[in-house]
Protein backbone atom coordinates (compact mmCIF):
# COMPACT_ATOMS: atom_id res chain seq x y z
CA UNK A 1 0.00 0.00 0.00
CA UNK A 2 1.25 3.53 -0.69
CA UNK A 3 1.42 6.18 1.95
CA UNK A 4 2.55 10.20 2.02
CA UNK A 5 5.33 9.54 4.51
CA UNK A 6 6.03 12.28 7.13
CA UNK A 7 8.31 13.01 10.18
CA UNK A 8 7.67 15.30 13.08
CA UNK A 9 8.39 15.53 16.50
CA UNK A 10 5.50 15.06 18.23
CA UNK A 11 1.91 13.73 17.18
CA UNK A 12 -1.24 14.16 18.78
CA UNK A 13 -4.17 12.81 18.15
CA UNK A 14 -7.56 14.51 18.56
CA UNK A 15 -8.47 18.01 17.92
CA UNK A 16 -10.63 18.26 21.01
CA UNK A 17 -9.54 20.93 23.74
CA UNK A 18 -6.98 19.09 25.46
CA UNK A 19 -5.52 18.22 22.14
CA UNK A 20 -5.12 21.88 20.73
CA UNK A 21 -3.45 22.61 23.75
CA UNK A 22 -1.18 19.86 23.50
CA UNK A 23 -0.33 20.81 19.56
CA UNK A 24 0.31 24.58 20.21
CA UNK A 25 2.40 24.04 23.53
CA UNK A 26 4.02 21.86 22.57
CA UNK A 27 4.66 24.38 18.83
CA UNK A 28 5.29 26.83 21.48
CA UNK A 29 8.54 25.28 22.56
CA UNK A 30 9.79 24.94 18.91
CA UNK A 31 8.60 21.06 18.60
CA UNK A 32 7.29 20.50 14.84
CA UNK A 33 3.86 18.99 15.22
CA UNK A 34 1.39 17.22 13.74
CA UNK A 35 -2.39 17.18 14.97
CA UNK A 36 -4.54 14.77 13.38
CA UNK A 37 -8.82 15.05 13.69
CA UNK A 38 -11.37 12.64 12.32
CA UNK A 39 -13.61 15.92 12.22
CA UNK A 40 -13.30 18.29 9.49
CA UNK A 41 -13.38 20.63 12.61
CA UNK A 42 -11.36 21.38 16.29
CA UNK A 43 -13.34 21.29 19.48
CA UNK A 44 -14.17 17.81 19.89
CA UNK A 45 -16.82 17.21 22.24
CA UNK A 46 -17.62 20.17 23.13
CA UNK A 47 -18.99 20.80 19.86
CA UNK A 48 -20.53 17.41 19.49
CA UNK A 49 -22.85 17.25 22.09
CA UNK A 50 -23.08 20.74 22.09
CA UNK A 51 -22.00 21.96 25.13
CA UNK A 52 -22.51 25.87 26.42
CA UNK A 53 -20.46 26.05 29.38
CA UNK A 54 -16.89 25.57 30.03
CA UNK A 55 -16.47 23.57 33.17
CA UNK A 56 -13.30 23.86 35.58
CA UNK A 57 -12.06 27.36 34.80
CA UNK A 58 -10.99 29.15 38.19
CA UNK A 59 -10.76 33.00 38.23
CA UNK A 60 -6.93 33.02 38.14
CA UNK A 61 -5.79 31.97 35.04
CA UNK A 62 -2.57 32.16 33.54
CA UNK A 63 -0.45 31.29 30.17
CA UNK A 64 -1.59 29.09 27.31
CA UNK A 65 -5.32 28.43 28.93
CA UNK A 66 -6.06 32.08 29.68
CA UNK A 67 -4.74 32.63 25.78
CA UNK A 68 -7.35 29.64 24.60
CA UNK A 69 -9.93 31.09 26.59
CA UNK A 70 -9.78 34.55 25.04
CA UNK A 71 -10.35 33.28 22.00
CA UNK A 72 -13.00 30.78 22.56
CA UNK A 73 -15.13 32.94 24.95
CA UNK A 74 -14.00 36.29 24.27
CA UNK A 75 -15.61 39.25 27.21
CA UNK A 76 -17.46 36.27 28.96
CA UNK A 77 -17.76 36.04 32.87
CA UNK A 78 -17.53 33.57 34.73
CA UNK A 79 -21.43 32.88 36.26
CA UNK A 80 -21.78 31.36 39.55
CA UNK A 81 -24.14 28.04 39.76
CA UNK A 82 -25.17 27.29 42.95
CA UNK A 83 -21.36 26.03 44.36
CA UNK A 84 -19.85 26.05 41.10
CA UNK A 85 -18.47 28.64 38.18
CA UNK A 86 -19.19 28.09 34.49
CA UNK A 87 -17.74 30.22 31.54
CA UNK A 88 -20.45 30.47 28.86
CA UNK A 89 -19.11 30.12 25.21
CA UNK A 90 -20.53 29.64 22.05
CA UNK A 91 -19.90 26.98 19.74
CA UNK A 92 -18.99 28.67 16.40
CA UNK A 93 -17.21 30.75 18.47
CA UNK A 94 -15.16 27.74 19.95
CA UNK A 95 -14.34 26.35 16.33
CA UNK A 96 -13.42 29.74 14.49
CA UNK A 97 -11.44 30.25 18.08
CA UNK A 98 -9.01 26.87 17.96
CA UNK A 99 -9.05 27.26 14.30
CA UNK A 100 -7.03 30.42 14.66
CA UNK A 101 -4.65 29.12 17.26
CA UNK A 102 -3.78 26.40 15.42
CA UNK A 103 -3.35 28.47 12.17
CA UNK A 104 -0.85 30.76 14.28
CA UNK A 105 1.12 28.23 14.94
CA UNK A 106 3.69 27.94 12.01
CA UNK A 107 5.10 24.55 13.62
CA UNK A 108 2.22 22.84 14.04
CA UNK A 109 0.37 20.74 10.83
CA UNK A 110 -3.20 20.03 11.19
CA UNK A 111 -4.78 17.41 8.96
CA UNK A 112 -8.72 17.22 9.51
CA UNK A 113 -10.61 14.24 8.15
CA UNK A 114 -7.81 11.75 9.14
CA UNK A 115 -8.83 8.90 11.16
CA UNK A 116 -6.01 6.85 13.18
CA UNK A 117 -6.54 3.38 12.49
CA UNK A 118 -3.05 1.54 13.15
CA UNK A 119 0.37 1.68 14.72
CA UNK A 120 3.95 0.56 14.54
CA UNK A 121 5.81 0.12 17.46
CA UNK A 122 9.39 -0.64 17.96
CA UNK A 123 10.11 -2.33 21.51
CA UNK A 124 8.78 0.06 23.81
CA UNK A 125 8.58 2.93 21.58
CA UNK A 126 5.42 4.11 18.89
CA UNK A 127 7.81 4.60 15.67
CA UNK A 128 4.65 5.45 13.33
CA UNK A 129 1.43 6.17 12.77
CA UNK A 130 -1.39 5.30 10.02
CA UNK A 131 -3.96 7.51 9.63
CA UNK A 132 -6.66 7.17 6.94
CA UNK A 133 -8.71 9.82 4.83
CA UNK A 134 -11.03 9.82 1.88
CA UNK A 135 -8.06 10.10 -0.54
CA UNK A 136 -5.47 7.50 1.06
CA UNK A 137 -3.56 6.64 3.61
CA UNK A 138 -0.73 8.98 5.87
CA UNK A 139 2.32 7.23 7.74
CA UNK A 140 3.87 9.60 10.13
CA UNK A 141 6.80 8.90 11.91
CA UNK A 142 6.80 10.93 15.04
CA UNK A 143 9.22 10.71 18.42
CA UNK A 144 6.76 11.63 20.79
CA UNK A 145 2.84 10.72 20.82
CA UNK A 146 0.24 12.44 22.31
CA UNK A 147 -3.33 10.78 22.90
CA UNK A 148 -5.83 13.16 23.09
CA UNK A 149 -8.34 10.83 21.30
CA UNK A 150 -11.03 11.00 24.66
CA UNK A 151 -11.28 7.58 23.76
CA UNK A 152 -7.17 6.10 24.57
CA UNK A 153 -6.59 5.31 20.43
CA UNK A 154 -3.05 5.12 20.99
CA UNK A 155 -3.24 3.94 24.16
CA UNK A 156 -4.82 0.83 22.43
CA UNK A 157 -3.23 0.77 19.52
CA UNK A 158 0.37 1.11 21.03
CA UNK A 159 -0.38 -1.44 23.22
CA UNK A 160 0.00 0.83 26.27
CA UNK A 161 -1.51 -0.93 30.07
CA UNK A 162 -4.95 0.87 30.44
CA UNK A 163 -7.73 0.10 32.90
CA UNK A 164 -11.43 1.03 31.99
CA UNK A 165 -14.78 0.14 33.44
CA UNK A 166 -17.34 -2.94 32.40
CA UNK A 167 -20.06 -1.15 30.59
CA UNK A 168 -22.68 -1.64 33.71
CA UNK A 169 -20.33 0.37 35.42
CA UNK A 170 -19.45 3.03 33.46
CA UNK A 171 -21.50 6.49 33.79
CA UNK A 172 -23.62 7.75 31.62
CA UNK A 173 -23.30 8.91 28.13
CA UNK A 174 -24.65 11.64 26.91
CA UNK A 175 -26.21 13.91 23.42
CA UNK A 176 -28.01 16.78 22.55
CA UNK A 177 -30.78 17.95 20.79
CA UNK A 178 -31.37 21.74 19.26
CA UNK A 179 -35.23 22.80 19.58
CA UNK A 180 -36.37 26.13 18.00
CA UNK A 181 -39.48 28.20 18.12
CA UNK A 182 -40.38 26.98 21.69
CA UNK A 183 -43.28 29.15 22.50
CA UNK A 184 -42.78 31.43 26.31
CA UNK A 185 -39.18 30.02 27.07
CA UNK A 186 -38.62 32.12 30.64
CA UNK A 187 -36.40 30.11 32.70
CA UNK A 188 -38.97 27.94 33.99
CA UNK A 189 -38.46 24.79 31.36
CA UNK A 190 -35.02 24.75 33.18
CA UNK A 191 -36.93 22.17 35.72
CA UNK A 192 -39.86 21.86 33.80
CA UNK A 193 -38.35 19.72 31.24
CA UNK A 194 -36.58 17.35 33.67
CA UNK A 195 -40.12 17.04 35.67
CA UNK A 196 -42.50 16.20 32.81
CA UNK A 197 -39.63 13.37 31.69
CA UNK A 198 -39.38 12.72 35.54
CA UNK A 199 -43.00 11.68 35.04
CA UNK A 200 -42.80 10.05 32.17
CA UNK A 201 -40.28 7.60 33.48
CA UNK A 202 -42.21 6.82 36.16
CA UNK A 203 -45.67 5.95 34.52
CA UNK A 204 -43.66 3.83 32.29
CA UNK A 205 -44.09 5.75 29.12
CA UNK A 206 -40.05 6.32 29.11
CA UNK A 207 -36.96 4.56 30.32
CA UNK A 208 -36.12 5.73 33.82
CA UNK A 209 -32.69 7.05 32.18
CA UNK A 210 -34.65 10.01 30.65
CA UNK A 211 -35.17 11.62 34.60
CA UNK A 212 -31.71 12.85 33.99
CA UNK A 213 -32.39 14.64 30.79
CA UNK A 214 -31.68 18.45 31.01
CA UNK A 215 -32.50 22.02 29.36
CA UNK A 216 -30.65 25.05 28.52
CA UNK A 217 -32.08 28.38 26.76
CA UNK A 218 -30.45 28.99 23.67
CA UNK A 219 -28.66 32.08 22.20
CA UNK A 220 -31.81 33.25 20.06
CA UNK A 221 -35.26 33.44 20.82
CA UNK A 222 -37.16 30.46 21.17
CA UNK A 223 -34.14 28.35 20.95
CA UNK A 224 -33.16 25.49 23.72
CA UNK A 225 -31.21 22.56 24.03
CA UNK A 226 -31.92 19.31 25.55
CA UNK A 227 -29.36 16.82 26.79
CA UNK A 228 -30.18 13.33 27.10
CA UNK A 229 -27.62 11.27 28.86
CA UNK A 230 -28.51 7.69 28.48
CA UNK A 231 -26.30 4.41 29.06
CA UNK A 232 -22.83 3.85 27.02
CA UNK A 233 -23.22 1.41 24.08
CA UNK A 234 -20.56 -1.38 23.60
CA UNK A 235 -20.10 0.19 20.15
CA UNK A 236 -20.24 3.62 20.60
CA UNK A 237 -23.94 5.68 18.90
CA UNK A 238 -24.24 6.46 16.07
CA UNK A 239 -26.52 9.66 14.29
CA UNK A 240 -28.96 6.46 13.93
CA UNK A 241 -29.72 5.96 17.62
CA UNK A 242 -29.34 9.73 18.71
CA UNK A 243 -31.77 11.07 15.45
CA UNK A 244 -34.29 8.01 17.16
CA UNK A 245 -34.12 9.17 20.56
CA UNK A 246 -34.52 13.03 19.84
CA UNK A 247 -37.59 12.58 18.06
CA UNK A 248 -39.11 10.27 20.24
CA UNK A 249 -38.65 12.42 23.30
CA UNK A 250 -39.41 15.65 21.39
CA UNK A 251 -42.89 14.55 20.63
CA UNK A 252 -43.03 13.58 24.31
CA UNK A 253 -42.65 16.92 24.76
CA UNK A 254 -44.78 18.25 22.05
CA UNK A 255 -47.30 16.26 23.69
CA UNK A 256 -46.86 17.38 27.60
CA UNK A 257 -45.96 20.83 27.35
CA UNK A 258 -47.59 23.49 25.45
CA UNK A 259 -43.90 25.30 25.17
CA UNK A 260 -43.30 22.98 22.36
CA UNK A 261 -46.33 21.91 20.90
CA UNK A 262 -45.19 24.41 17.56
CA UNK A 263 -41.61 23.40 17.86
CA UNK A 264 -39.13 21.77 15.84
CA UNK A 265 -35.34 19.67 16.05
CA UNK A 266 -32.84 21.70 13.80
CA UNK A 267 -29.75 19.96 14.89
CA UNK A 268 -28.93 16.51 17.00
CA UNK A 269 -25.53 15.40 17.59
CA UNK A 270 -24.37 12.82 15.02
CA UNK A 271 -23.03 10.01 17.75
CA UNK A 272 -22.79 9.51 21.70
CA UNK A 273 -20.37 10.93 23.76
CA UNK A 274 -18.73 8.91 26.39
CA UNK A 275 -18.04 10.43 29.77
CA UNK A 276 -15.74 7.73 30.54
CA UNK A 277 -14.06 5.32 28.66
CA UNK A 278 -9.98 4.08 28.16
CA UNK A 279 -8.25 5.41 30.66
CA UNK A 280 -4.39 5.04 30.69
CA UNK A 281 -2.33 3.35 33.52
CA UNK A 282 0.16 5.76 34.25
CA UNK A 283 2.98 6.00 36.52
CA UNK A 284 0.48 7.26 38.70
CA UNK A 285 -3.06 6.65 39.07
CA UNK A 286 -5.22 9.94 39.90
CA UNK A 287 -7.14 9.14 43.02
CA UNK A 288 -11.18 10.51 44.64
CA UNK A 289 -8.97 10.49 47.40
CA UNK A 290 -6.27 12.77 46.04
CA UNK A 291 -9.03 15.13 44.26
CA UNK A 292 -11.14 15.39 47.83
CA UNK A 293 -8.17 15.59 49.57
CA UNK A 294 -6.60 18.12 47.66
CA UNK A 295 -3.33 16.10 47.28
CA UNK A 296 0.18 17.86 46.35
CA UNK A 297 2.43 16.35 44.23
CA UNK A 298 6.05 17.28 43.71
CA UNK A 299 5.68 17.03 39.83
CA UNK A 300 2.52 18.90 39.42
CA UNK A 301 1.66 20.42 36.06
CA UNK A 302 -1.98 21.32 36.39
CA UNK A 303 -5.10 22.31 38.87
CA UNK A 304 -8.46 20.57 38.55
CA UNK A 305 -11.55 22.97 40.03
CA UNK A 306 -14.18 20.93 39.54
CA UNK A 307 -16.12 18.55 42.35
CA UNK A 308 -16.10 15.22 41.15
CA UNK A 309 -19.25 14.62 39.09
CA UNK A 310 -20.07 11.12 38.75
CA UNK A 311 -23.36 10.42 36.36
CA UNK A 312 -24.31 7.21 37.77
CA UNK A 313 -26.56 5.11 35.80
CA UNK A 314 -29.25 4.34 38.23
CA UNK A 315 -29.21 7.87 40.42
CA UNK A 316 -28.25 10.52 37.95
CA UNK A 317 -25.47 13.17 38.72
CA UNK A 318 -23.98 13.25 41.68
CA UNK A 319 -21.39 16.11 42.71
CA UNK A 320 -19.15 15.71 45.62
CA UNK A 321 -17.58 18.95 46.55
CA UNK A 322 -14.20 20.55 46.90
CA UNK A 323 -13.44 22.35 49.85
CA UNK A 324 -14.77 26.16 49.44
CA UNK A 325 -12.18 27.91 46.69
CA UNK A 326 -10.47 24.49 47.04
CA UNK A 327 -8.32 22.45 43.81
CA UNK A 328 -6.05 19.56 43.85
CA UNK A 329 -2.67 19.31 42.00
CA UNK A 330 -2.27 16.77 39.16
CA UNK A 331 1.40 14.80 38.58
CA UNK A 332 2.55 14.26 35.30
CA UNK A 333 3.20 10.98 36.58
CA UNK A 334 -0.69 10.67 35.58
CA UNK A 335 0.12 11.50 31.44
CA UNK A 336 2.64 9.38 31.64
CA UNK A 337 2.68 5.55 29.95
CA UNK A 338 3.92 3.31 32.63
CA UNK A 339 5.16 0.97 29.78
CA UNK A 340 5.38 3.11 26.82
CA UNK A 341 8.02 5.24 26.62
CA UNK A 342 7.40 8.24 24.25
CA UNK A 343 3.45 8.29 24.56
CA UNK A 344 1.89 10.83 27.14
CA UNK A 345 -2.37 10.96 27.33
CA UNK A 346 -4.20 14.10 27.88
CA UNK A 347 -7.78 15.20 28.35
CA UNK A 348 -10.29 12.42 28.93
CA UNK A 349 -7.89 9.51 28.93
CA UNK A 350 -5.52 10.32 31.65
CA UNK A 351 -4.20 8.11 34.54
CA UNK A 352 -7.07 8.42 37.12
CA UNK A 353 -9.30 6.18 38.92
CA UNK A 354 -13.40 6.95 37.81
CA UNK A 355 -14.18 9.01 40.31
CA UNK A 356 -11.15 11.41 39.75
CA UNK A 357 -11.66 11.18 35.82
CA UNK A 358 -15.59 12.52 36.94
CA UNK A 359 -13.80 15.51 37.80
CA UNK A 360 -10.63 16.34 35.82
CA UNK A 361 -12.39 15.35 32.66
CA UNK A 362 -13.97 19.13 32.32
CA UNK A 363 -13.05 21.38 29.56
CA UNK A 364 -11.06 23.83 31.99
CA UNK A 365 -9.32 21.01 33.19
CA UNK A 366 -8.37 19.37 29.71
CA UNK A 367 -6.97 22.08 28.44
CA UNK A 368 -4.61 22.85 31.27
CA UNK A 369 -3.60 18.99 30.79
CA UNK A 370 -3.69 19.55 27.39
CA UNK A 371 -0.60 22.33 27.82
CA UNK A 372 0.68 19.92 30.40
CA UNK A 373 1.44 17.08 27.91
CA UNK A 374 2.65 19.93 24.97
CA UNK A 375 5.57 20.82 27.44
CA UNK A 376 6.57 17.58 28.97
CA UNK A 377 6.56 15.50 25.57
CA UNK A 378 8.80 18.99 24.05
CA UNK A 379 11.05 18.05 26.43
CA UNK A 380 11.15 14.50 25.68
CA UNK A 381 11.76 15.00 21.97
CA UNK A 382 14.90 16.04 23.25
CA UNK A 383 16.15 12.57 23.89
CA UNK A 384 15.38 10.82 21.33
C1 LIG B 1 -22.45 14.26 27.61
C2 LIG B 1 -21.30 15.10 28.09
C3 LIG B 1 -21.54 16.37 28.59
C4 LIG B 1 -20.48 17.16 29.04
N1 LIG B 1 -20.73 18.44 29.46
C5 LIG B 1 -19.68 19.25 29.74
C6 LIG B 1 -19.90 20.65 29.98
O1 LIG B 1 -21.03 21.14 29.94
N2 LIG B 1 -18.81 21.42 30.26
C7 LIG B 1 -17.54 20.90 30.32
O2 LIG B 1 -16.59 21.66 30.59
N3 LIG B 1 -17.31 19.60 30.07
C8 LIG B 1 -18.34 18.78 29.76
N4 LIG B 1 -18.12 17.47 29.45
C9 LIG B 1 -16.74 16.96 29.46
C10 LIG B 1 -15.96 17.39 28.22
O3 LIG B 1 -16.76 17.68 27.12
C11 LIG B 1 -14.98 16.34 27.71
O4 LIG B 1 -14.50 15.51 28.72
C12 LIG B 1 -13.85 17.08 27.03
O5 LIG B 1 -14.39 17.72 25.90
C13 LIG B 1 -12.75 16.14 26.66
O6 LIG B 1 -11.83 16.82 25.86
P1 LIG B 1 -10.73 16.01 25.10
O7 LIG B 1 -9.96 17.01 24.32
O8 LIG B 1 -10.02 15.12 26.05
O9 LIG B 1 -11.54 15.01 24.15
P2 LIG B 1 -12.58 15.32 23.00
O10 LIG B 1 -13.19 16.65 23.11
O11 LIG B 1 -13.49 14.13 22.99
O12 LIG B 1 -11.67 15.33 21.68
C14 LIG B 1 -11.15 14.15 21.14
C15 LIG B 1 -10.98 14.36 19.66
O13 LIG B 1 -10.30 13.22 19.12
C16 LIG B 1 -10.87 12.90 17.88
N5 LIG B 1 -10.60 11.48 17.61
C17 LIG B 1 -11.09 10.41 18.26
N6 LIG B 1 -10.65 9.28 17.69
C18 LIG B 1 -9.84 9.65 16.66
C19 LIG B 1 -9.09 8.92 15.68
N7 LIG B 1 -9.07 7.58 15.63
N8 LIG B 1 -8.36 9.63 14.76
C20 LIG B 1 -8.38 10.99 14.77
N9 LIG B 1 -9.09 11.72 15.66
C21 LIG B 1 -9.81 11.05 16.60
C22 LIG B 1 -12.36 13.18 18.08
O14 LIG B 1 -13.01 13.38 16.85
C23 LIG B 1 -12.32 14.45 18.93
O15 LIG B 1 -12.35 15.61 18.16
C24 LIG B 1 -19.16 16.65 29.01
C25 LIG B 1 -18.92 15.37 28.49
C26 LIG B 1 -19.97 14.61 28.03
C27 LIG B 1 -19.69 13.26 27.45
Amino acid sequence: MRYKRMNCDILVVGAGASGVAAAVAAAKRGASVILLEQNKFPGGTAIIAMHNFICGVSRDRKGLLREILNKIAPGERLIKKGRVFLLPFKRERMVLGLTQIIKNEKKVRVFYNNKVVSLRRFKNRVVSVISKNARGRMLINPKVVIDASGKGVLIKLSGAKYKISALSKKQLSGFSFMVKNIKGNNGALAWKVPYSLTQGARAGELPKYFKFSLFSSGYSQGEGFIRLNIPPLKQGGNSKITNKKAIFIHNYLRRSLAEFKHSYIKQVSPYLSDREGIRLLGEYILRKKDVLGQKKFPDVVAYGYWPIEFWHRKNGPCFTYLKKDGFYEIPLRSLKSKNIDNLFATGRCISADPYALASTRVLGTCISLGEAAGIAASKLCAYF
